[in-house]
């Protein structure tokens, strides 16, 4: 008896059968792999599905206050992008006002922006504030009901008029100090408040005197989405309308990309050294690319909704927050039901 080739014999169709149905496999995959690179923005499109605020605002009865940038590039649009607490798959769309323009509705609100600089434990200069005090102003603010935002949600607010938390308030750090990320960002992750730190690229990691964020603090900061990254120059000089073209392109241009190198993050706004800008520094600033930038005037510091446009967004000096967190609003109080 032979009965190996016999057994051989009966598995040469289920072999046969096996070929065809990988083949056939093989092929399916391949034509879903090109089919899917034909069309996968598309699907990324129709996973969002995002309905109008009158649609949202009849389904589900309230938008909420605590808006959340749906997709980042839905900002500088047409129709802004977001989702509520309430329901956080659900993606809904806001008309803007074109950039850089703010939203009537939203100059009635008062949202202050605060301005810190260093935090260490004994300070030098009279806007230095310590560890200590950065915690009794988080202290004040929680027990006042106040409502730190991101400078997205603000953004956000200021394009399309939306309604804001409570008392809100935009915390914002400049000069990319090493206290930063020592002192200020436990805290926040602690209080669980969103902050915007303005970071010059030039002294990353060094001491001039004082200690400034290294990279990889920077990075570890900007996975975070408490945390926002603003350009604030590469160099800092003191006055950007004194600088030629040129030199205003590497401050404003160059800084922009270096930040976005080393984090792998789009950097969306700018903060103005000192605060000073003009018409041609603004100009610059806008097509870099950035969608709001911040100053400050310290003879005339103002709410954020009163400002000109999003290329000046006014702030004040972290001093004035004891008479500010009783003064902060988020405007009118806008519901599904005013909206329609
Ligand atoms: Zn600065």
């Amino acid at each position: 008896m032979q009965p190996k080739p016999n057994i051989f014999l009966k598995f040469i169709p289920l072999i046969g059968g096996i070929l065809i149905i990988s083949t056939g496999l093989l092929a399916l995959n391949f034509y879903s792999k090109s089919k899917n690179n034909g069309y996968s923005s598309a699907s990324i499109k129709i996973k969002a599905s995002p309905i109008n605020l009158e649609n949202f605002c009849q389904q589900y009865q309230t938008i909420g206050k605590n808006l959340q940038l749906w997709n980042q590039e839905s900002l500088s649009e047409d129709e802004v992008l977001v989702k509520t607490q309430a329901y956080p798959n659900l993606p809904f769309s806001l008309d803007a006002v074109a950039l850089p323009n703010i939203k009537d509705k939203a100059r009635k609100a008062k949202v202050p922006v605060l301005m810190y600089h260093d935090i260490l434990p004994t300070k030098e200069v009279f806007f230095d504030v310590t560890p200590e005090e950065l915690e009794a102003d988080f202290e004040l603010m929680k027990s006042k009901g106040v409502t730190p935002i991101s400078l997205d949600q603000l953004i956000i607010h200021l394009r399309t008029g939306s309604p804001l938390p409570e008392k809100p308030v935009l915390l914002t750090f400049d000069d990319g100090y090493g206290g930063h990320y020592e002192y200020v960002y436990p805290l926040l992750k602690r209080y669980k408040y969103p902050a915007a730190f303005s970071v010059y690229t030039k002294n990353m990691g060094i001491n001039t005197g004082r200690s400034h964020i290294t990279w990889e603090q920077l990075k570890i900061m900007v996975e975070d989405p408490l945390v926002t990254i603003a350009g604030h120059s590469k160099t800092h000089p003191p006055d950007l309308t004194k600088l030629s073209d040129e030199e205003l392109n590497q401050e404003v241009v160059e800084s922009k990309q270096i930040l976005e190198k080393k984090l792998g993050k789009s950097i969306r706004y700018f903060t103005y050294p000192t605060g000073k800008n003009d018409e041609r520094v603004r100009k610059i600033v806008e097509e870099a690319g950035y969608i709001a930038a911040l100053a400050m005037d310290d003879a005339d510091e103002k709410f954020a909704g009163e400002s000109e446009n999003l290329l000046a967004i006014e702030r004040f000096g972290q001093s004035r927050l004891e008479e500010l967190v009783d003064r902060a609003s988020g405007g009118e109080v806008v519901n599904c039901w005013e909206q329609n």
